[in-house]
């Protein structure tokens, strides 16, 4: 049997690591929304950089859902496999990206 002690351990970093900057973009965000006086060009700045902390967020999240798959498919030991296709994940495609669940013929 594989162990996967430092993959688990690998995964569980990023994801504290993730749910962190989550919770600071959130905090920021929620800061921003209340009222403050800025002339025009600083509310679009404002909403733009509102928009671009939205996307890590949203990507962070996703991320950390991934995770959370990755280490449930370890659990049952499909990890490794991809999701779709049940062929191998290449090691280096997981090296890379230990939470992918998908091979990169799928993932495209
Ligand atoms: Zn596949």
């Amino acid at each position: 049997m594989t162990s996967y002690q430092s993959t688990i351990k690998q995964l569980e970093l990023l994801r504290d690591e993730l749910t962190h900057r989550i919770e600071a973009i959130d905090a920021d965000v929620h800061h921003k929304k209340e009222p403050v006086e800025k002339d025009f060009a600083e509310q679009v700045t404002q909403r733009e950089n509102d928009e671009v902390l939205m996307a890590i967020d949203e990507e962070a999240q996703q991320t950390v859902h991934l995770i959370n798959a990755a280490l449930t498919r370890i659990g049952d030991g499909s990890y490794g496999t991809c999701a779709d296709c049940g062929q191998d994940i290449p090691e280096k495609r997981l090296a890379a990206l230990p939470y992918v669940t998908t091979c990169i013929n799928c993932a495209e």
